[in-house]
């Protein structure tokens, strides 16, 4: 998605209303898929000198597989944003993002927010039991001694795994 400045080219320092929609395509976090609604943008765009600034806030949704039940797990997303657009930006240092032209691509300054406000793990509830399998598995090994070592069918293997996840967080 392409937002169109030019406008702020010619009156430098005049802050402009926008309203934006862009929509990522799913993206692999870590072995999980996550996906969005499209995301609205709110807020204005000023051209200050070469940069260009974006004032607002996002709104937006993630999907992915709750880690407990693996049913689905949404997350809704308010993000309020302030990010710098500079012609020759790309450095890593350098946290501005690029543009081209009179207009910014929104699209890498979303998924930038999107992915460094989602949560560690995805839960469809706070109150989330898990499926029935990894329910009886707590149950077996509260049970059983931990010498007995993790089972290891194979059935257990994705369960385990989350389990881990879960340690380690
Ligand atoms: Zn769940």
């Amino acid at each position: 998605m392409l937002l169109d400045v030019s406008k702020a080219f010619l009156n430098p320092g005049t802050a402009f209303p926008f309203e934006a929609k862009v929509q990522l395509p799913p993206q692999d976090v870590m072995g999980e898929t996550v996906s969005w609604d499209e995301a609205l943008l709110q807020g204005t765009y000023t051209v200050v000198q070469d940069e260009v600034h974006l004032k607002g806030t996002l709104h937006g949704m993630a999907h992915a597989a709750c880690a407990l039940c693996l049913g689905q797990a949404d997350v809704p997303l308010r993000l309020p944003f302030s990010e710098v657009f500079r012609k020759n930006a790309g450095s890593p240092e350098d946290e501005s993002f690029p543009y081209e032209g009179k207009a910014v691509s929104l699209d890498q300054m979303v998924l930038t927010l999107m992915m460094l406000s989602l949560p560690m793990r995805f839960v469809c509830k706070a109150d989330c039991k898990g499926t029935q399998e990894l329910q009886a598995w707590q149950k077996d090994i509260s049970k059983s001694s931990c010498q007995d070592g993790p089972p290891t069918q194979r059935p257990f293997e994705a369960l385990q795994h989350l389990l881990k996840k879960d340690e380690e967080v």
